[in-house]
């Protein structure tokens, strides 16, 4: 038995279909996965319809319908939605409106590398095929890679689109307090994704989680491949402390080259089955009475 609560499949900026992310979480002996996807909820009723089927053939796969959503001017503070309710108008136009800034960023993107000699043809980048989804750096990390411009994703990133990169375009996000507020309103359980990515120090964090979790925050995404060994122990100790869930996922997009694995938790996570049914029962509470959990 293995779970994996962070992962991100084609309907964002992960590679993957539902399908082929279900089959993968068989073959990695996963039986619980969270479906995290970037600003869009789309693919979570064909990766559930998918859960059903395989369940059918006599598997044991739980999915957990999820949302990720980046916040802060700098974008780099990014919360977990678990249990999200799809039918919440609230959510749906502020992410329908998250998701055209992305089609303006990305027009910016793709002229601030012409102004660098890389010229990205239309037909590399998704949003002429599917309208509407979410497109984000990895679509033109991706573009750059089959155009042979760089080799990996870590370089695409590096060299181009990494904040201060001549490729790196903005994206104008909710605030953190905003986003756990929307959260809970659809009924979600918001939990602070990768802490180490937030580009905090210690106490700036402390003081980030203490405000986040008067808003309504739940928990925080312990295990995670972007933390130490010795952060993983610093923020377990802060959630614990705080009463918050403790969570972890693998962050997989699906691309080769990348630490990411799907149901590579990092080790150590002792209490995830205590964590998971935790995180369950605050999913059950956040879904029928969102006002007291
Ligand atoms: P965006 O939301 O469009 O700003 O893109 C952010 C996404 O880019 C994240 O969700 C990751 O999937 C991916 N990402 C960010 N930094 C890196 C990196 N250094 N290497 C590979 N992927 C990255
Ligand atoms: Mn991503
Ligand atoms: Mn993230
Ligand atoms: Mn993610």
């Amino acid at each position: 038995m293995n779970i994996d609560l962070h992962v991100h499949s084609a309907f964002s900026d992960g590679l993957l279909s539902p399908e082929a992310l279900c089959a993968l979480a068989l073959q990695q002996q996963v039986n619980v996965l969270a479906l995290c996807d970037h600003d869009t909820t789309d693919g979570l009723q064909p990766m559930r319809t998918i859960a059903e089927r395989i369940n059918r053939d006599g598997h044991r796969l739980t999915v957990i319908s999820a949302v990720e959503l980046s916040t802060g001017t700098d974008g780099h503070t990014h919360l977990l939605g678990y249990g999200v309710q799809e039918n919440c108008a609230d959510l749906q136009a502020a992410m329908s409106e998250l998701r055209a800034k992305r089609v303006t960023r990305e027009q910016q993107m793709v002229e601030a590398l012409k102004a660098q000699g890389v010229q990205i043809p239309a037909q590399m980048l998704p949003e002429a095929e599917t309208p509407g989804m979410p497109i984000g750096r990895p679509h033109v990390a991706r573009a750059l890679i089959r155009m042979g411009v760089v080799n990996t994703m870590e370089q695409a990133f590096d060299r181009y689109l990494a904040e201060g990169k001549p490729g790196y375009v903005p994206l104008e996000h909710l605030s953190a307090a905003q986003a756990v507020s929307i959260l809970r309103r659809a009924g979600a359980v918001p939990v602070l994704a990768h802490p180490a990515r937030v580009g905090l120090e210690p106490q700036a964090l402390e003081a980030l989680v203490g405000f986040l979790q008067q808003e309504g925050l739940l928990g925080v995404e312990v295990y995670h491949p972007s933390a130490s060994r010795r952060d993983t122990r610093a923020f377990e100790a802060m959630a614990r402390r705080r009463g918050l869930l403790v969570t972890g996922g693998s962050d997989y997009h699906g691309d080769r080259g990348t630490r990411a694995r799907l149901g590579g938790l990092p080790s150590g996570w002792r209490k995830w089955r205590e964590d998971l049914a935790a995180l369950q029962t605050a999913m059950q509470l956040a879904q029928t009475r969102p006002e007291a959990v």
